[in-house]
């Protein structure tokens, strides 16, 4: 028997800060901040992104990743 912990992801939507697309993140709320590269499904380009999981909701900024926060 296989024990597994499922952890809920949660989805969330942010413009891309080169392109302006709409992007889908999954965000892991079991961390409360949370800051990473992650690439744009659409441009390629490096996305800054941070995260801070609140009680009832997730907030979620994006930069260019040479730009910073
Ligand atoms: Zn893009």
């Amino acid at each position: 028997m296989v024990l597994s912990i499922l952890i809920k992801m949660e989805e969330k939507s942010a413009q891309c800060p080169y392109c302006w697309e709409m992007q889908y993140f999954e965000i892991d709320p079991s961390i409360a901040e949370q800051e990473y590269v992650e690439d744009c499904q659409v441009c390629c380009h490096p996305i800054l992104i941070r995260v801070a999981v609140g009680f009832e909701n997730i907030d979620l900024q994006t930069a260019k990743e040479s730009d910073g926060f």
